[in-house]
């Protein structure tokens, strides 16, 4: 088994043998893909040694004393944190072997084809339509909406029906699009904060090979619930460091203009200090929790209070600033392929943590999964339950 120590070891060597000054970003990357350093629970071969997940710390932690590059994932978060272990458990090891190192090092950005137009919490409901249409394929025609980073995009994770005939659950099949395949259009939506973060994309006659099916033909309502459970988990329980997430640009502020504070503002500043290192505290625990296993239910708990806690500490925020929170002048038409919640303006924050509590299931549908599948309450009534998706009322 490898332990702290073998790791410590085996980080050493690599910056002994791709110093981080004089190695190139993506070169050191693929280094530390190579040498199992990149998520070490992963197995050999695959950027990891089979270790405990834990012990990504001791790895994370030598590199970034030895100033080594990062991968970035917030640029590839939807890789990293819904496709890769979704290709992981369902994937074929040809599939594992060509997508994981380049989505790992960044070179290959991952967006997700899930939601559409008349379904998004339900999205079981979806119509995009993938047909068999020989020994080698499937040709897909569809739309869907809100794809974060399409534009940037090499591959995509989508899910199409496969079978009308059956429960809108049973009949849904899980692919890998590739997004420069002709019939792949990409159109910008514009977002409240005026950027186009996300896209629409109509998918016309595109044509995916057998071989990016990943699972069972049918299977891929299952498949997902791996991608949604890891979502929730990747969007609410990203490891930060104490004052790492919204709750820093305001505490710098309070600490830096005492001309601002009330006694009210006070207190409510603090309540959200405390939720807000709560929050990262049992994200930490989560994780560890990870170590035994598949996400849970949990994850939606955590996503559900990481929407709520950034749009009460953002609206704090441009309280505290009054006139001068209020001031968004910059609405020049964007396609960021990041998401910078820090990096920018209190009114960006309060304008962009609006879609939090809809991106990655809505604050409704996760308190029904919370009810659910972690307190065992009765489920909410289906009366779709065992009706053929092409008999449902559209
Ligand atoms: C910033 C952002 C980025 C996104 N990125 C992606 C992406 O990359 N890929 C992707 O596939 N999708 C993406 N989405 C889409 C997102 O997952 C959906 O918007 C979300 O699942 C909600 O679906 P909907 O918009 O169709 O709303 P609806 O499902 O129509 O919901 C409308 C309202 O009804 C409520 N509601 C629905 N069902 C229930 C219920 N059973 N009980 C109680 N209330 C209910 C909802 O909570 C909501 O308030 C993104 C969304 C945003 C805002």
């Amino acid at each position: 088994m490898t332990d702290a120590a073998e790791l410590r070891r085996r980080t050493q060597e690599l910056l002994v043998a791709q110093p981080p000054a004089t190695t190139g970003r993506l070169d050191f990357l693929r280094a530390r893909f190579d040498a199992g350093l990149a998520w070490v629970h992963y197995p050999e071969g695959l950027g990891g040694l089979n270790a405990p997940r834990s012990l990504q710390a001791v790895v994370d932690a030598e590199l970034e004393a030895a100033g080594a590059p990062g991968n970035d994932p917030r640029r590839i978060g939807i890789g990293l944190g819904m496709a890769a272990p979704t290709i992981l458990q369902y994937g074929t090891e040809e599939q594992k072997r060509r997508f994981l190192r380049p989505l790992w090092t960044g070179e290959e950005v991952w967006c997700q084809l899930f939601s559409e137009p008349g379904a998004g919490s339900d999205l079981a409901a979806l119509g995009t339509r993938a047909a068999r249409v020989d020994e080698d394929g499937w040709v897909v025609d569809g739309q869907k909406v809100w794809t974060s980073s399409a534009h940037a995009a090499r591959w995509a994770i989508l899910i199409a029906r496969t079978d009308p005939d059956v429960p809108k659950h049973r009949g849904i099949t899980y692919f890998v699009c590739d997004m420069t395949d002709p019939g792949v259009e990409v159109r910008p939506l514009r977002q409240i904060t005026g950027e186009a973060e996300f896209n629409e994309v109509f998918l016309t006659g595109v044509r995916i090979p057998d071989a990016h099916r990943l699972g069972e033909t049918g299977d891929g309502w299952r498949v997902a619930q791996t991608t949604l459970n890891n979502e929730r988990v990747a969007i609410g329980g990203m490891r930060l460091p104490r004052e790492g997430g919204m709750i820093g640009p305001v505490a710098r502020t309070w600490r830096e203009r005492p001309e601002l504070r009330t006694h009210d503002l006070h207190q409510r500043l603090l309540a959200l200090w405390v939720e807000a290192e709560v929050a990262r505290l049992t994200g930490e625990r989560l994780r560890q929790q990870l170590v035994a296993g598949q996400p849970g239910p949990e994850g939606a708990g955590m996503k559900l209070g990481f929407a709520r806690l950034n749009q009460q500490i953002s609206g704090l925020e441009v309280e505290l600033l009054g006139a001068e929170g209020l001031l968004y002048d910059d609405w020049t038409m964007r396609r960021p392929e990041l998401v910078d919640f820090t990096g920018r303006e209190a009114g960006y924050r309060y304008l962009r943590s609006k879609g939090n509590s809809i991106e990655g299931g809505t604050s409704e549908v996760l308190l029904n999964i919370v009810a659910e599948r972690v307190l065992g309450l009765p489920a909410e009534p289906r009366t779709d339950k065992d009706v053929a998706w092409k008999d449902l009322a559209r």
